[in-house]
């Protein structure tokens, strides 16, 4: 079974520069630096564990299955591998499995598998081969390779762990093999020698199989990355910065859709004044930059609400205040407005020593299933066409919207 990596954000403290690091220099020591370290385990923890409870009831199985061959190879010691099978490594093995879900260390974890594998498995194995009088051990020394493939292919136990597991089960082997007075000298070497073959050729895989894991880990981290950046493209405008018209209609969604509960809300719309004449004089490139710069106060006068400002179009900007009422919103709005005109940008078609100016239209409201954030918006437009039609540069309140809605006159001028 694949360790499925979720889908999950990005793990916090992961930087794009760490990740792509470790993918062009390829771990080869199959270990990430610290906090990817963390990350990795921690996501594909969950799935490593399932993986280990069904390859070990599987292995399990399996292992219990030789005593058929116990029975065949020899007879006489079938109920002590009766005992030690069912009565001593099968349960042992399950309450390993067991222990899985207590959540242990991925040290322990990894641990866990090796050497229970080897003690359980091999040990076992080694012991019914040597109480056995039967001259066909043959079968059951070969079965150690069993255990290997399954602690490094079925369990996949980390490569280091496995490397450790491979060396034991070597030993066991090598062990066996030199206890048994019935093999000569050469048979034990050529024995030895095919099962050392097995264990390079086991790591060989083990190393390339994880490698492949934490491949695909980063890997899928940097889609992830990438999706975000996509993201934040497709939900930012290029000029200022600010958060673009798609999301601002995402914020209105979500606001309506949390209205149900009566959420106070404020709506700032504020446009430049005589930004056209500004274009006209000095160049299309220098209403960019004094856009960017507006865009820039605002987000800045804003600080706790930033994530709230909206580019509405061309030199319109748009403020969501969740939780704020009218004399708050107007507070806020005559900080940018006064910011804005300290900040003394000089206006090229206009007098000299004018400088650019915000008007800008509130609107507040307690949400419902009648007041939606576009009525509100609708409110504080028409406050921003009062502001304009007042003389600029000024901030210009609406009536709450439970008034206009109560008004139809008012209502049809709210939306209008
Ligand atoms: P008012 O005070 O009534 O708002 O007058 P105004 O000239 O600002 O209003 P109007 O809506 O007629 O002009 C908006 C101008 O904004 C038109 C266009 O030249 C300019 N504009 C819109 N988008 C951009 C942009 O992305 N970059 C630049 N440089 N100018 C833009
Ligand atoms: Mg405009
Ligand atoms: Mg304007």
């Amino acid at each position: 079974m694949m360790e499925r990596v979720t889908d999950e954000p990005i793990p916090t403290g992961i930087e794009r520069a760490t990740l792509e690091r470790e993918i062009a220099g390829g771990f080869p020591l199959l270990k990430f630096t610290r906090q990817l370290e963390t990350a990795f385990e921690q996501e594909v923890m969950g799935d490593r564990c399932r993986q280990l409870v069904f390859g070990g009831l599987f292995g399990i199985l399996l292992y219990d299955l030789f005593l058929i061959t116990d029975w065949l190879i020899s007879p006489e010691t079938f109920t002590t591998a009766l005992w030690v099978r069912l009565g001593v490594v099968t349960p042992i093995a399950l309450l390993l499995i067991a222990s899985l879900y207590l959540n242990p260390t991925v040290g322990v974890r990894e641990f866990l598998v090796a050497a229970g594998g080897v003690v359980l498995g091999a040990g076992s194995l080694l012991y019914l081969m040597l109480i056995s009088r039967s001259v066909q051990h043959d079968a059951q020394h070969q079965a150690i390779i069993l255990i290997l493939l399954f602690v490094t292919m079925v369990q996949r136990v980390r490569f280091w762990w496995g490397m450790a597991a491979c060396l034991a089960c070597f030993a066991i082997h090598a062990i066996g093999l030199a206890l048994m007075p019935a093999y000569s000298f050469e048979f034990r070497i050529s024995a030895n020698t095919v099962f050392a073959c097995a264990v390079v050729l086991t790591l060989f895989a083990s190393y390339v199989l994880e490698r492949e894991t934490r491949m695909n880990y980063l890997l899928s981290l940097r889609g992830r990355f990438q999706r975000r950046d996509l993201d934040m493209k497709s939900h930012r405008d290029p000029l200022t910065g600010l958060r673009n018209r798609r999301s601002l209609d995402e914020a209105i969604e979500t606001c309506d859709q949390a209205s149900v509960g009566g959420e106070e809300l404020a709506v700032v719309l504020l446009d430049i004044d005589h930004f056209k004449s500004f274009n006209d004089t000095a160049g299309h490139q220098a209403g960019d930059v004094c856009l960017k710069r507006v865009a820039g106060i605002i987000q800045s006068e804003l600080r706790d609400y930033s994530d709230d400002v909206f580019r509405f179009g061309g030199e319109e900007f748009i403020v969501i205040l969740r939780g704020i009422n009218m004399p708050m919103a107007v507070r806020i709005s005559e900080r940018i407005r006064c910011a804005v005109q300290d900040a003394s940008i000089p206006h090229p078609a206009l007098p000299t020593g004018e400088v650019v100016t915000v008007s800008l239209g509130v609107a507040s409201a307690f949400l419902s299933r009648e007041i939606r954030v576009g009525l509100v918006i609708s409110a504080a437009d028409a406050a921003l066409y009062s502001a304009k039609r007042n003389g600029r540069n000024q901030v210009a309140p609406r009536l709450p919207i439970a008034e206009i809605v109560e008004m139809p006159d008012r209502k049809v001028r709210a939306l209008s």
